[in-house]
């Protein structure tokens, strides 16, 4: 189950930050930017209840969401995705994962896990701004759901058809959304043409 959201606002957002000459500072704005979409999109179905408010002329009958939000971004490169989440959900609890993955392997290494306990009955939003082989997802959710998550919806920026079908074999109740979807995995499994290294790019560490 996924989402490609294809508002121009995105589109024209991920041009610019797939442009091999777009630095680490605009890189950042619009990693923030994409995220602030993909997650208004993505919170489209919260639970909600109501509520009555008073205005200054009566009363007003209301909703608000009625679901504890815990962000949890993929450390590292999940961090870039962390203020878009929060400028739409500043009350949002916020938990990490952080996985690297074995360059000989390519599998995901889980070397620090901490989340609040709101992941139980709450809604958990997974961040990584790239969904490639699927297996730091996967191995997210995993975690997630053998500590009590049990409604979890997943947003990256760039996917690719290989990624998309081990996260929804795996975990087909977890809703993705994602501004795209690419050709494929290269054989370092990078996406292609996807944006490069995304944590390098958001943090300024690549040659
Ligand atoms: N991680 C990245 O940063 N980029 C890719 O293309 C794949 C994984």
């Amino acid at each position: 189950m996924h989402t490609l959201v294809e508002h121009p606002c995105v589109q024209h957002k991920l041009a610019i930050i797939r442009d091999v000459e777009t630095g680490h500072k605009r890189f950042r704005e619009l990693a923030t930017e994409i995220t602030k979409f993909l997650c208004y999109e993505a919170l489209q179905n919260i639970r909600m209840k109501d509520v009555t408010v008073t205005t200054p002329m009566s009363d007003a009958k209301c909703r608000k969401i009625d679901s504890d939000l815990v962000v949890v971004p993929i450390l590292r490169a999940g961090v870039g995705m962390l203020d878009g989440i929060l400028e739409l959900v500043p009350t949002a609890r916020v938990g990490f994962v952080g996985l690297f993955r074995d360059e000989e392997t390519k599998k995901p290494v889980t070397y620090y896990e901490r989340f609040p306990p709101q992941i139980k009955g709450g809604t958990c939003i997974v961040i990584d701004p790239m969904l490639a082989t699927g297996g730091s997802t996967v191995a997210a959710l995993d975690l997630l759901k053998q500590s009590g998550a049990d409604n979890i919806v997943v947003i990256c920026i760039v996917t690719c058809p290989e990624g998309l079908d081990v996260v929804e074999q795996r975990h087909p109740d977890v809703p993705i959304f994602t501004a795209a979807i690419d050709d494929h995995l290269d054989e370092k499994k990078y996406i292609v043409p996807g944006l490069g290294d995304a944590g390098d790019r958001l943090f300024g560490t690549s040659h």
